[in-house]
């Protein structure tokens, strides 16, 4: 197949490059090695058993962050062809993207944060990119993976001022209020995609929300009743996997006409065009309320489900007898976790922590809890 051109204001080649120099690869691009290496990181494996809404051992068939993630990577190259930007970047991006959260997903990250907030805080975007920066040891020649500049930005999805002022680089556009690449900002809404429609097949699928309380999401809606009258006789699950496969085909080509739309308008010349216009990647008002009316409904009814909340509960205690029980006594510690000095001990109990599973955390606490293990 031939390659495809790409449009004057993708990111073709790394401008801001890496931060140790490396001689370019023969026969793949920049962003191309980038995505080889993170996919060759411990912390990629690792998504493996960590949670996105289920506990890992709650049921096989549920989404965990790395099949997540590889469904991220591949909404977000789909729309990035469409539009010719560079879909290598984008799929490193996406990748990536969920390298630095804890185990038990956003209980944990809280839970965390909640224990860091004396020492610094703890962010899972600026996680994520400590991972790719500093903790993967896999290099002789630096630590972390030496990424492009321009997959580190889109990593960096989100970040507070006060971390962003001593990032450098790679902060400055949270200060300077300037948006990242295309290829970052489709990254970015790929996951929301991504998320909002697993989340409602994994959701139906434990039973903890209904297709009868579906019925009042107008987006769901639209599609369940399209497939019902196209397909009376449907079956249960599969009726769900293609109401489900429609909506995201309904996003993702709202997002396309729209960041089309958005990109006639602005008529970015370049890359750098694209950092001080608004956000050009975006999905049409009407599509921007209805998906708005289905993540409230997954935060009222499957985020907040009182079986969800129990095992949020659990997860909540178990980050934080670890963090305790660590910084009371370093010697509990592996020992690439104990710092050189006490004051930055804190910072690798959280990358300790952070980097378990949700099983290695379990088993973790019960090593350290439980009388009868060890
Ligand atoms: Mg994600």
């Amino acid at each position: 197949m031939p390659e495809i051109q790409l449009a004057p204001y993708a990111v073709s080649i790394s401008k801001h490059g890496r931060k140790f120099a490396e001689p370019v690869p023969p026969g793949r691009s920049e962003f191309q090695r980038d995505r080889d290496r993170i996919i060759h990181s411990s912390a990629f494996r690792r998504l493996e058993y960590k949670t996105q809404v289920f506990v890992n051992h709650e049921g096989d068939l549920f989404r965990t962050r790395l099949t997540h993630s590889i469904e991220v990577a591949q909404i977000g190259r789909s729309i990035a062809r469409r539009l010719a930007l560079n879909e290598d970047l984008v799929e490193a991006i996406a990748l990536a993207h969920d390298l630095g959260h804890t185990p038990f997903g956003h209980a944990g990250q809280e839970e965390l944060n909640a224990c860091m907030k004396e020492h610094g805080g703890f962010e899972h975007n600026l996680q994520s990119l400590r991972v790719v920066d500093v903790l993967e040891e896999r290099y002789a020649a630096f630590d972390g993976l030496n990424l492009c500049f321009e997959t580190r930005e889109g990593i960096l999805k989100h970040c507070s001022l006060e971390h962003a002022a001593i990032l450098g680089e790679v902060g400055a556009r949270f200060l300077n209020d300037r948006r990242p690449s295309l290829e970052a900002q489709i990254s970015n809404l790929a996951d929301e995609i991504a998320y909002n429609n697993h989340d409602v097949d994994d959701g139906l699928r434990s039973g903890l929300i209904t297709l009868e309380q579906l019925a009042s999401v107008r987006l769901f809606a639209r599609h369940l009743n399209e497939v019902r009258t196209e397909y009376s006789k449907l079956a249960e699950r599969r009726l769900i996997h293609e109401t489900v496969r429609r909506m995201i085909n309904t996003l993702i080509t709202d997002l396309i006409a729209q960041t089309e739309c958005n990109i006639q308008t602005y008529a970015p010349q370049n890359v750098e065009d694209v950092r001080t216009s608004p956000p050009l990647v975006a999905f049409s008002a009407e599509m921007r309320e209805l998906n708005r009316e289905l993540k409230l409904f997954l935060r009222t009814h499957l985020y907040r489900h009182y079986r969800v909340m129990r095992m949020s509960t659990k997860a909540r205690s178990i980050i934080s007898e670890l963090f305790q029980v660590f910084m009371s006594d370093t010697r509990l510690l592996p020992p690439p976790f104990v710092a050189q000095e006490t004051a930055g001990q804190a910072r690798h109990v959280a990358d300790y922590i952070a980097g378990m599973t949700d099983r290695y955390a379990i088993r973790e606490y019960r090593r350290l809890f439980a009388v009868e293990e060890n």
